[in-house]
């Protein structure tokens, strides 16, 4: 009945062989069981079983065991502080006993066929601060397991908790490159949203499948001769003219940009007129095509740079369909119209082309995103939320999908109770968004405020005159520069600007400089790969290194608002009064050389900055000297002066709006500003968040800039305050010198 001791040496140095049974292992189950059974030889126990730890369900659940009923797997399931095994993973601790059936909280479970194991040992599986799930041995005889196996079995758990993480990337990467699609009993996922609203369709899984028919054969594909594939060439250029047409409304700075690289691929001699050749040698077109697809997507993709690897996505988009295009009854599109995709990974280009190809929301399963992304998502009303659920990118076909945007909760084939409850909760909020403000806002002791809109997009225009937004507060210029390859020309961006003016007509606009960089990069420019781009070559610093394309940016602007009244233009990230200086003197040499190419421009225009660097504090007098209005970001502001990444939710704690510098930053701002008399607003996100909105208005902020569908709340929430109590109440919170004392003021005043 004794162990060797030895054979716990020899268990801690074969282990390393684990990370071959996975790659040998066909699922995460084959693994487990493996791994159970090994660790089972070793410890001369008859029972070993794994538990996972499930986060949706909140469940640890029977995933693999040596010893115990098969069948038990997957049914056996405990919350955590439950049972022995339940203990083990909430403490985090090991639990060894001599008789199981004796101890306290021991959960018995009939179907597992336990019953006659009385020693039980149980380890926490972890991977650093990550709880996984739990390792039990289990023995008949009483008291069989001492402090030696303790200390052996912990080592070894400690050496299979890295496998089982391997494990799960392996098999779900292999999940998602295969066909079968598997049986998932997935309900319900809890996500990160990042743009609200709701969606209900069909869900269409990216990434692969759907562009089968370039990889795989397809029924009496050898039927279709040259003549169809010059039709189908034929069907394919008109049909991205029709898509390309339909997009100009929609979104008129994006409309010659979206599909620029399948119509160059399209005139590229080589492409077609090399498939061509093919099927005059004697391939049946649908291989020439796929050939041909396969050399253009191999060369792309293996360049160094993203943006040539995201040609290789056009390029299989457009052979696609192509190749749909061949049959007459075939469908182009890729994606089901009012689809939910669910995808890795999006670029900005793929937003905009859901959007065209009617897909009604988003989920990005187990990817990043960029906040460009996210941002480009909200103007679009596009739903959108991120999990790290990648369960989600092998569900079976005609799975549907219900977002709730708001929360982040996808729910997997809802039933109609869910469904029911939705489509109210939609009417009411559809209501309450189209229903504009009142035409002034004035707090309860009649003090004016100026409410404003942040604006991403053309398509967003609308919208904020529909709600009585009083002017455009914050108009971010980089996404006609994100969405493509290439930067805008000064014409095509004069057509986006002179479209942003006329559609405002006399109510003041204020177009910021391009704000590249950080995280917003530019697919042409990531030559500069950098270790720390937030502290990098961004925003004004990137236009003032790159003149040229700060030059046609200006002029565009200039040349747009000629004849306007109410035009301002802003540089984003200033940091010092020198480079204020610089950035204006290249607006004035910009006025100067289009006086002498006699074109017409505005001369008039407004220049100011963004506050966003607390660099700019010491000097903030003489700032507001030279320049005509101060706007502040605030999402920079409070970045840069806590240093905590506004995107990194590792510090969201230590990214924190009520913060003692940042209150008496905010403070000193405004205080130079009033004295100099110049305009002073925030558009930053604190704007639009009700606990902040009296802090602001007691600092004497009386201009707020925020996403159109805020709005409404930021109106109520001021129309409820007097200034007088604000001003009170931003007394205190400036008197206070810690975090906590922050807090206490904050949560005095009551909403
Ligand atoms: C800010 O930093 O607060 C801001 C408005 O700019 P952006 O969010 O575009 O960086
Ligand atoms: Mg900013």
């Amino acid at each position: 009945m004794h162990k060797k001791d030895s054979s716990h040496f020899e268990l801690l140095f074969n282990i390393g062989e684990l990370a071959d049974l996975v790659t040998g292992s066909s699922d995460l189950e084959g693994f487990l069981i493996r791994s159970v059974e090994l660790v089972s030889r070793h410890f001369d126990a008859p029972v070993c079983s794994i538990y996972l730890y499930n986060e949706i369900s909140d469940q640890l659940i029977l995933k693999a065991t040596k010893g115990l009923k098969p069948d038990a797997v997957n049914r056996i399931h405990m919350k955590p502080g439950e049972g022995l095994v339940g203990r083990s993973f909430e403490d985090l601790s090991i639990i060894r006993v001599g008789d199981a059936t004796k101890t306290p909280g021991f959960k018995y479970f009939a179907e597992a066929g336990e019953d006659p194991y009385y020693s039980f040992l149980c380890v926490p599986i972890r991977r650093g601060v990550e709880k996984i799930g739990v390792l039990t041995v289990q023995h008949q005889d009483m008291d069989y397991f001492d402090i030696s196996d303790e200390r052996a079995i912990r080592a070894v758990v400690t050496q299979l908790a890295g496998s089982i993480e391997n494990a799960r990337l392996l098999i779900e990467l292999s999940q998602t490159r295969s066909d079968d699609t598997q049986k998932i009993p997935l309900a319900f996922v809890k996500g990160k949203p990042a743009t609200g609203g709701y969606a209900f369709g069909k869900a269409v899984v990216l990434n692969g499948k759907k562009r089968s028919v370039l990889y795989d054969p397809v029924a009496f594909e050898e039927q279709f001769t040259k003549k169809d594939f010059l039709r189908a060439v034929e069907k394919t250029t008109l049909e991205l003219k029709e898509l390309q047409k339909g997009f100009a409304q929609r979104l008129p700075e994006s409309a010659s940009l979206i599909f620029t690289a399948h119509f160059m691929i399209l005139k590229d001699k080589n492409f077609i007129g090399k498939m061509e050749t093919l099927i005059d040698e004697g391939k049946l077109p649908f291989n020439a095509v796929r050939k041909v697809a396969a050399r253009y997507i191999s060369i792309f993709s293996s360049s160094p740079h993203a943006y040539m690897r995201e040609k290789a996505q056009d390029v299989e988009d457009l052979c696609v369909r192509i190749l749909n295009n061949f049959g007459s009854e075939n469908e182009a599109d890729q994606y089901e119209k009012g689809s939910i995709a669910i995808a890795r990974q999006v670029f900005p280009s793929d937003i905009l082309k859901f959007v065209s190809a009617g897909i009604r929301g988003i989920i990005l399963a187990s990817g990043g995103v960029t906040s460009h992304v996210t941002i480009l998502a909200r103007s679009l009303q596009l739903p959108l939320i991120m999990t790290e659920e990648a369960q989600l990118l092998v569900l079976p076909e005609n799975s549907r999908i219900l977002l709730d945007g708001e929360l982040g909760n996808i729910y997997i084939n809802p039933g109609q109770d869910t469904l029911d409850l939705f489509e109210n909760q939609l009417k009411v909020k559809q209501l309450s968004v189209t229903s504009p403000i009142k035409k002034q806002t004035l707090t309860s002791d009649n003090e004016p405020v100026t409410l404003l809109a942040n604006i991403n997009l053309l398509s967003e225009v609308a919208l904020a005159r529909q709600m009585n937004a009083e002017g455009i507060g914050l108009y971010r210029t980089e996404f006609p520069f994100l969405i493509r390859a290439t930067f805008p020309s000064e014409a095509e961006q004069y057509v986006i600007y002179k479209k942003l003016f006329d559609d405002m007509k006399d109510l003041p606009v204020t177009v910021r400089t391009l704000d590249a960089g950080g995280e917003k990069t530019l697919a042409y420019s990531d030559s500069y790969k950098e270790d720390n781009p937030e502290l990098g070559l961004r925003s004004i610093r990137f236009s003032l290194r790159h003149r040229d394309i700060f030059e046609f940016q200006i002029r565009a602007m200039l040349r747009a608002a000629a004849g306007k009244d109410n035009v301002r233009i802003m540089f984003p990230l200033i940091s010092s009064i020198d480079e204020f200086l610089e950035a204006r003197q290249i607006v004035h040499d910009c006025m100067n050389a289009l006086d002498k190419e006699e074109i017409e421009y505005n001369p008039d225009v407004g220049i100011g900055m963004m506050i966003e660097l607390p660099s700019v504090l010491e000097t903030i007098d003489e700032f507001a000297k030279e320049a005509d209005f101060f706007s502040v970001g605030t999402n920079d502001f409070i970045q840069y002066m806590l240093a905590a990444d506004r995107a990194n939710k590792m510090v969201a704690d230590h990214y924190i709006p009520y913060h003692p510098a940042v209150n008496r930053g905010l403070g000193k701002i405004s205080a130079a500003a009033q004295k100099q008399g110049i305009d002073i607003s925030v558009c930053g996100e604190m704007a639009h968040e009700k606990e902040y909105i009296p802090f602001l208005l007691g600092i004497g902020i009386r201009i707020l800039s925020v996403d159109p569908q805020f709005l409404p709340m930021v109106q109520k929430t001021i129309m409820n305050l007097s200034i007088k109590d604000a001003q009170n109440y931003a007394e205190k919170m400036m008197a206070q010198t810690t975090i906590k004392g922050a807090k206490a003021v904050l949560d005095s005043w009551s909403l």
